[in-house]
């Protein structure tokens, strides 16, 4: 694509919106820049030569010719300024779109409703444990345009969101993974077809010289195999497919024993899974077998994910900030062993929480659940309706955390795994998971 001469329309500017701006001004393009927030630090960019224009009427907008449209994935489409774009036939891509026009390297891409940034993050750890050249961006920490010069050589391992695929066009990754599919961002997708339709573009241009990696465990992945014109591999955690599966203790890939499961150093059933579906890409870019092993043996997890936070007064504390919906909070509560203390709450997104309620009934070691924020009112409702009544409710989440504390006896565990978004209090995940890791660390001083 030539890029000078022409005008490109950025909304949305965030991580990814700035490096799509840096990578289009990089390559003689004049860049205008939407937000409907007051953009912060947007200095580098204006000297760079960006024009902003957020404030602007969207009628008033497209009075110049505008080229393309780079949206970012917090902004939905039913954004005033994306429909004006729509209607004038102006084509809206995402960042990714705009790194996989120019990145000459191997693409290795992933997605699904949870998992997706361990996969991401132990893929590159296999490949950068390999010697490999290997770049970690997407959804997940560097936005993919960061890396998109980077060399032909190198691989990014680029963590996908259903938010980012629904505006790819002709995105292809060498090897793609759909890990799995629940109830998630209603509040945006309206539809489970189309949250299902959009995580499926990650595999519509690969064709069979390109790899798709799926959950074989899970109806709604396995239908995507109909829709796969690529090389399809399968992981799976109750039966031999091709591809990666669990063989008793033993994580295998097409019979090949690759490592045991208690060599892991990540915990959960849920993080055996993810290994198997990241020895799949290994493998199929022809790591050794030891080598892929060995990097699993070493991988640590990433921040924020059933992290292990510490140990004060006899209380184990657990920060899964990142579990932002109930699927991913009852993966961590089939992980504990001891009597929990769980907190839930934040900002809603149009979860179910009868159904979640009714799913934790069954788990006796959930001692108490500390309901806080702004999803309080209806954690509490829909608790009653599903007949769960081990609940207290907090103010916030440091006062849910203090609750959360006296509730749990000596040898119990104290987890935060909000099932909710957190832009009530925090402005995202991480910071939720800092305010629980400082108070942790609190305790252990004082204690
Ligand atoms: P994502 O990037 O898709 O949000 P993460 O790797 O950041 O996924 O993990 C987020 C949360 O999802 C974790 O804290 C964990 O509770 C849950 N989770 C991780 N892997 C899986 C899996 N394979 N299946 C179900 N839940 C998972």
């Amino acid at each position: 694509m030539i890029y000078r001469g022409k005008t490109f329309l950025i909304v949305g500017i965030s991580a990814s919106g700035r490096s799509a701006a840096k990578l289009l001004l990089s390559k003689g393009a004049s860049v205008c820049l939407y937000d409907d927030c007051p953009i912060k630090d947007i200095e580098p960019l204006l000297s760079m030569g960006a024009i902003d224009v957020s404030g602007c009427d969207p009628g008033q907008l497209f009075c110049q010719d505008i080229y393309l449209v780079i949206k970012s994935p917090g902004v939905p489409r039913e954004n005033p300024v994306i429909e004006r774009a729509l209607g004038k036939r102006i084509p809206v891509i995402s960042e990714i779109e705009l790194g996989w026009y120019n990145y000459r390297g191997t693409v290795l891409a992933v997605t699904g409703t949870n998992g997706k940034s361990t996969v991401t993050a132990l893929i590159n750890h296999i490949l950068c444990s390999a010697g490999k050249k290997s770049y970690l961006c997407g959804n997940y920490g560097v936005p993919f345009t960061e890396y998109c010069l980077m060399s032909p050589e190198s691989f990014c391992c680029t963590e996908v969101s259903s938010f980012q695929l629904e505006d790819c066009y002709e995105f292809k990754p060498h090897i793609s993974a759909i890990l799995n599919i629940d109830k998630d961002h209603m509040n945006r997708h309206h539809t489970m077809e189309d949250y299902i339709m959009a995580k499926g573009r990650i595999l519509k241009n690969q064709r069979r010289t390109e790899y798709s990696v799926l959950n074989f465990d899970s109806g709604l992945t396995r239908q995507y195999f109909e829709r796969a014109n690529s090389n399809v591999y399968w992981f799976s955690g109750r039966q031999r497919v091709r591809g990666a599966y669990l063989d008793g203790s033993t994580l295998r890939f097409c019979g090949e024993r690759i490592i045991d499961a208690r060599e892991l150093k990540i915990i959960g059933h849920h993080n055996v899974i993810n290994s198997l579906a990241a020895i799949c890409f290994g493998r199929l870019l022809g790591i050794s077998a030891s080598d892929v092993s060995c990097a699993l043996s070493t991988f640590a997890g990433i921040p924020h994910r059933l992290q292990y936070a510490g140990c004060a007064k006899g209380r184990v504390f657990y920060n899964d900030s990142k579990a932002t919906n109930p699927a991913s909070t009852l993966t961590a509560v089939r992980a504990m062993r001891d009597p929990t203390v769980l907190l839930l709450g934040g900002s809603d997104k149009g979860s179910d929480f009868v159904g979640f309620f009714r799913e934790l009934s069954g788990y006796p070691c959930i001692t108490a659940c500390v309901l806080y924020g702004n999803t309080a009112e209806r954690l509490c409702a829909e608790a009653e309706v599903a007949g769960f009544d081990r609940y207290v409710v907090a103010i916030n989440m440091l006062d849910a955390a203090k609750k959360a504390y006296t509730l749990c006896s000596e040898g119990g565990t104290v987890l935060l795994s909000p099932a909710c978004a957190s832009f009530d209090e925090f402005n995202n995940y991480e910071e939720r998971g800092e305010r629980f890791m400082g108070f942790v660390r609190e305790l252990m001083k004082n204690g």
